[in-house]
């Protein structure tokens, strides 16, 4: 049974109620937790507001940049073990699991090497006065984190935080909480003060609700769905607490005829299938040229057909979603698809040894979507990629920012002058050029614009946004 993490002690939830851990490659429960409430949100604050005030605002930036590095050393060490634990949580395949510990690594390592770097500014004023700024952290962040990626995106959110001078609640998906419960501890192992890092698990409208709502908290991160992030927004609003969010997308991959497509088609199928789709940034728009339309999608069923989707121990292409809920939404966007007459172009294949009670879904390339047709709108969240043709530059930027979202755009083309002019005019928080980064690297400012969300996290700009600035204006004479 787990327990939730508070001033560096397991401690149980107030409510004496469990969540079950279901396996998604099964869908069979191995574990328990805790489903935790208001009062466990209020005590984990108050042990953050006294670590606060009594060591974490009196250390020095550079020994939190220690503390951060031995952390990144110390989730080096037990890589293997959180890739375990998050596989079975999230049914990610081995490398898929791997590569999201060692993620998580390079950011507390870049998130130390940050901590003594961030600085205010002299600014130039009347004669006689000398003034400036301070970069000071916002107090206690709340944290609240989706299922699809833990570790990455709890390492992008609490690192920058903490890095900061900040100290953190926070709440993680009901479906997704076992690796950030284990990382709170090696953190505690590696000499964080209790009360620095706190894990409260729980159901967002329950757990989550009373984390934005609460008086103690000063910043809200929140990663998760545009509806929640409304729902956030209207609630810190009521007591002026800033937020930051990060929400879904529908990013589009833009091939032109000219592009490189031996260089291109490998990183569009990865940019749909990596996680089982279910990646805000997944590249869930395919807008090819026409001239070159056909042949493409040709080339693309081939691969989409051998693509195999199994348990996540055997480690293909694509493990199970995360639950049935999720697998139930994928049927009734391909249904609609069905329904609308869209042609499919392939579908890969579930393994046989994939038990029935496991939440598989194959991946599957749709054509001629029409733009307006929600599978060109809405995310899915699964292993579907729409494909549709488009005339020319400017008909390719029309479809590109055709929807609400605006997160990530892929731009394959060799021309040079029409590489900026693209990167220019698609509306997204970032445009990958002849590669595709589904949500880039640790050092990669990342965000969305419309309803994809707003604020930076990611890079040293997400820094700022955990900080807030305070001017001194002194007269001396
Ligand atoms: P979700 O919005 O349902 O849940 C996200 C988190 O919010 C979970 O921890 C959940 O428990 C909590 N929550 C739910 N209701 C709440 C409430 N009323 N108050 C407070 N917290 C609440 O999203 P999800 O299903 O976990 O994740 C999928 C969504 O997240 C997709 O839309 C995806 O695009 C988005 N996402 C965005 C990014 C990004 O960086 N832009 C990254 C990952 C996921």
């Amino acid at each position: 049974m787990q327990l939730n993490y508070i001033a560096n002690a397991g401690v149980p939830s107030s409510s004496g109620h469990l969540i079950p851990v279901i396996d998604p490659s099964d869908g069979k429960p191995f574990d328990e937790l805790q489903r935790s409430n208001a009062q466990d949100i209020d005590a984990a604050v108050q042990a953050a507001r006294q670590c606060l005030d009594a060591v974490w605002s009196k250390i020095s930036a550079a020994e939190r940049g220690r503390l951060l590095m031995k952390l990144s050393a110390k989730v080096a060490e037990h890589a293997d073990e959180l890739a375990l634990i998050e596989q079975r949580d999230c049914g990610k395949p081995t490398k898929q699991a791997r590569a999201d510990a060692l993620a998580l690594v390079r950011y507390f390592e870049f998130y130390a090497g940050a901590c003594d770097k961030l600085h205010g500014e002299t600014l130039p004023y009347q004669d006689g006065y000398s003034v400036f700024t301070w970069r000071e952290p916002h107090g206690v962040t709340g944290h609240i984190i989706p299922w699809n990626y833990p570790m990455q995106i709890f390492g992008r959110s609490v690192g920058g935080a903490l890095a900061a001078g900040n100290v953190c609640v926070v709440k993680p998906s009901e479906d997704a909480c076992l690796s950030l419960i284990r990382v709170a501890q090696l953190a505690a192992e590696v000499g964080f003060p209790p009360g620095a890092l706190n894990i409260v698990t729980g159901y967002g409208h329950e757990v989550g609700d009373a984390l934005a709502r609460h008086e103690g908290i000063d910043h809200i991160s929140f990663t998760g769905s545009p509806k929640v992030g409304t729902l956030i927004q209207q609630v810190a609003a009521e007591r002026h607490c800033p937020v930051t969010l990060e929400l879904g997308g529908k990013s589009p991959q833009i091939i032109f005829a000219d592009a490189d497509l031996d260089a291109a088609l490998p990183v569009v199928i990865n940019a749909i299938v990596q996680n089982a789709g279910q990646t805000c940034s997944a590249g869930s728009r395919l807008l090819v040229e026409q001239a070159i339309y056909e042949p493409l999608l040709e080339r693309l069923g081939k691969t989409f057909a051998n693509l195999r989707v199994g348990p996540a121990a055997m480690d293909l292409d694509i493990g199970p979603l995360i639950r049935q809920s999720q697998q139930q939404r994928v049927w009734d966007f391909l249904s609609d698809a069905h329904v609308a007459s869209i042609p499919m172009v392939a579908q890969g294949q579930i393994v046989d040894e994939a038990p029935d009670t496991g939440y598989y879904q194959a991946p599957t390339l749709l054509r001629d979507v029409p733009v307006m047709h929600r599978l060109a709108q809405e995310e899915v969240f699964g292993p579907v990629l729409a494909a549709m043709s488009f005339r020319d530059e400017d008909h390719a930027v029309e479809l590109a920012n055709a929807t609400r979202f605006g997160l990530v755009a892929g731009i394959w083309t060799r021309d040079g002058a029409r590489q900026f002019r693209m990167a220019k005019r698609v509306k997204s928080g970032q445009v990958f050029i002849n590669n595709y980064g589904a949500g880039g690297g640790v050092e990669l400012p990342f965000g969305g614009v419309k309803s994809s969300g707003y604020g930076r996290e990611k890079g040293f700009e997400a820094l700022y946004g955990f900080t807030t600035l305070k001017t001194v204006a002194i007269r001396h004479g």
